[in-house]
């Protein structure tokens, strides 16, 4: 795990932008109620970075943060309320995939996923690694 890949992304509004460096650690959906809503979504998915290795680059600096349980916090932009990911107490920043700019990355593709029985009968999550 050498891969010192730069990504980037950031929220809607631009005040929150992030440069995580590589590895991309424990790619994964998740289908927690905890995931679906703060995002929105049924299904998230999720990559893990040291925390040492992401840096806030925007004009609104850090994310606000909101205490979701008892070893992490959400976090989001204050100004358009995109959720950004999650600060763990651990030094561990996950990230949201869909906040960055280029999502077809390999490294980002998921290889497990949590809380299966959170998606509805009707909903499929299909994973191409391709
Ligand atoms: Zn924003
Ligand atoms: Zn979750």
């Amino acid at each position: 795990m050498s891969d010192k890949t730069v990504h980037t992304g950031g929220c809607l509004c631009g005040a929150i932008r992030f440069e995580a460096t590589g590895p991309a650690l424990k790619p994964h959906t998740c289908s927690c109620k905890i995931c679906q809503r703060h995002s929105g979504a049924l299904t998230t998915v999720w990559v893990e970075f040291s925390a040492d290795n992401v840096s806030w680059t925007g004009p609104g600096g850090a994310p606000s943060t909101y205490r979701s349980s008892d070893y992490s916090s959400r976090a989001f932009c204050p100004t358009c309320g995109s959720t950004l990911g999650a600060i763990d107490d651990d030094p561990v920043i996950a990230l949201l995939v869909g906040t960055f700019d280029d999502t077809g990355r390999k490294d980002l593709a998921p290889t497990a996923h949590s809380y299966r029985t959170g998606r509805p009968s009707w909903w499929r999550v299909s994973i191409s690694n391709k």
